[in-house]
């Protein structure tokens, strides 16, 4: 698909026109990746950050969120509750905390392939390239790392860089790809300064890095960000701007399903946030095909505070479970079984002899 023709779907309004999009998306997604709709447990470890991303409440600098790092025992009883729930991957997910060592990270990897037969997703910002080594050696399947947004000015402005280096998301997302992670990334929809150009091309991108998870959600302001606080002044002139609403996400995860047929793709909880009742179906319904229950520890639910009114803070793990498998069933799909990883009919772009 043209660039020109992302872009005028991302603007496309008529009803009539979307339900052909839901219906191709939701097609080729029957067609390549099944009716199966993966669940993947989500844990967040930890929500210290060295960070000061514009966008996110667990920037540094908000010093109103109590902070939190999991033990390693707390993190394994999360592992042990995703085997009893029949979920096949356990993703950590957390703030660039420091404290979150290459040995104990390793140590807990290990230790989760040794004893539960989960696969092993991490999401735990830009880490060196040593720290990513260790952990795909001591078996960790998946990276998720969003690039946010393909325009390298936004992505500056509101991404700062730590003191010694630039950040480079694409590159380390190269880098996982060739330590063997199966690689996952996305972006926010409605930053403050995307435009309709910008978004097609991100969705272009996720073509191009060949991603075998691609994640979106909206942009939900935070009033301890600066984008939260000041985001109107930022907006990209009217006409141009994404709007940061539930349609954009369905496109975008529409097109997104078009452009990567084989690309395991969440209904988020962000989506979720935006629209309890319906959010996740309709986004399962329009190209998606993983849901993410959370199995944080409901005491530390609400310090893991990104955005503000995040969907589901309250359920414990086992009325998540059950609230998602019924929802599930709900719109005519299964549970699915097993790890759910990418099931790859080419080889990974670039790797072609
Ligand atoms: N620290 C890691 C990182 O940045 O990749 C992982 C955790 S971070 C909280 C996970 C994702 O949350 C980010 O990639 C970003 O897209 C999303 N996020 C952060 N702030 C957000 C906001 N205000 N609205 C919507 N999504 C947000
Ligand atoms: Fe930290 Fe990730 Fe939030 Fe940025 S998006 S402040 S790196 S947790």
């Amino acid at each position: 698909m043209e660039l020109r023709e992302i872009e005028a779907w991302l603007r496309e309004e008529r009803e009539e026109e979307l339900a052909r999009l839901w219906e191709r998306a939701d097609e080729i997604r029957r067609q390549s990746v099944g009716e199966e709709v993966h669940l993947r447990g989500l844990v967040e470890i930890s929500n210290r950050c060295r960070r000061e991303c514009h966008y996110c409440g667990l920037r540094a600098g908000n010093r109103q969120l109590s902070r939190y790092r999991m033990t390693a025992e707390e993190i394994m009883s999360c592992a042990a509750e995703a085997v009893a729930y029949g979920y096949g991957t356990v993703v950590m997910q957390a703030g660039e905390d420091e404290g979150i060592t290459r040995d104990w990270m390793a140590g807990i990897i290990r230790q989760i392939r040794r004893e539960t037969p989960l696969a092993v997703t991490l999401s735990l910002g830009e880490r060196a390239d040593e720290d990513l080594k260790a952990w795909r050696e001591a078996g960790a399947d998946r990276y998720l790392l969003r690039f946010e947004t393909s325009n390298r000015a936004l992505f500056e402005q509101i991404h700062p860089p730590l003191a010694d280096r630039r950040s480079d998301r694409l590159a380390i997302l190269r880098k996982l790809a060739a330590l063997g992670y199966e690689i996952g990334s996305g972006v926010m929809i409605g930053i403050p300064g995307q435009t309709y150009g910008d978004l097609a091309r991100d969705i272009a991108l996720f073509q191009e890095l060949d991603l075998d998870m691609i994640g979106v959600g909206p942009f939900i302001a935070h009033p301890g960000t600066p984008l939260g606080q000041d985001g109107a002044k930022f907006c990209a002139p009217s006409g141009e701007q994404v709007p940061a609403t539930e349609l954009m996400t369905y496109k975008t995860i529409a097109l997104s399903r078009l452009l990567c047929p084989e690309a395991n793709i969440p209904s988020t909880t962000a989506l979720a946030t935006l629209n309890l009742a319906q959010g996740r179906e309709l986004g399962l319904s329009r190209g998606a095909n993983i849901v993410m229950p959370n199995l944080t520890p409901v005491a530390y639910r609400a310090d893991y505070e990104i955005y503000p009114a995040k969907a589901c803070i309250r359920e414990t793990a086992a009325e998540c479970r059950s609230c998602l498998g019924s929802r599930i069933l709900s719109i005519g799909r299964t549970v699915g079984k097993g790890q759910g990883g990418r099931r790859r009919t080419l080889p990974r772009r670039g790797t072609h002899s």
